[in-house]
């Protein structure tokens, strides 16, 4: 029997330090309306949080599923929306920083080294196969986007790539959080180490 995950219907951000955050999340196996769904109503997220990436650990599902926009949701941009579904990365080319937040970290940023070179291999709402090659260093901002959303899909949040000294200037924001969590929830979630 396969396993069918219950997808909400009304999304709502989940914050650092929440602990669905740091899982490794599952393939997508069924290709349903419900998935369809899903998908439409993270995109809606994302533009409503104004976000250029969303994936669905920050929604609090465990699935190996992230939406983009990367072109923003300024009136001036034209919508670039896609959904990836089990996606794969291979990365190369020299490393190249990027100031990144994150919808589920408000308030911070960082600079944060990647490989500019991203190639990826994804399926659609319906299960069929794409590929694509992105490169930063050819003003394709898609490439950083994915990878910082990839690695959402295994529990890797932006600030663990970033230095421990930078870190510490974050500190105080990272502890309200965190506080702030422990209020909601009554416990500590999953804090990170700094
Ligand atoms: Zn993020």
């Amino acid at each position: 029997m396969s396993e069918s995950p219950s997808l909400p219907s009304n999304p709502e951000l989940v914050y650092y330090p929440a602990p669905v955050l740091r899982e490794q999340c599952r393939e997508v196996t069924q290709f349903d309306d419900e998935l369809r769904v899903f998908c439409d109503k993270m995109l809606e997220g994302m533009e409503r949080w104004k976000g250029v990436g969303l994936a669905a650990p920050q929604v609090g599902v465990a699935l190996r599923i992230f939406v983009t926009n990367h072109t923003g949701g300024g009136e001036d941009t034209t919508p670039d929306r896609r959904v990836w579904i089990n996606p794969k990365i291979t990365l190369s080319g020299p490393s190249n920083d990027y100031e990144e937040g994150c919808l589920s970290i408000p308030g911070i940023y960082a600079k944060v080294e990647r490989p500019s070179v991203a190639e990826v291999t994804w399926q659609d709402v319906t299960g069929l196969e794409h590929s694509a090659r992105f490169d930063s260093m050819a003003g394709e901002f898609l490439a950083v986007v994915i990878q910082h959303e990839y690695d959402h899909l295994d529990g890797i949040l932006f600030l663990d790539h970033v230095s421990p000294t930078h870190l510490a200037l974050q500190r105080r924001k990272l502890k309200d959080m965190e506080k702030a969590y422990r209020k909601e929830f009554g416990s500590a979630g999953t804090v990170l180490r700094r």
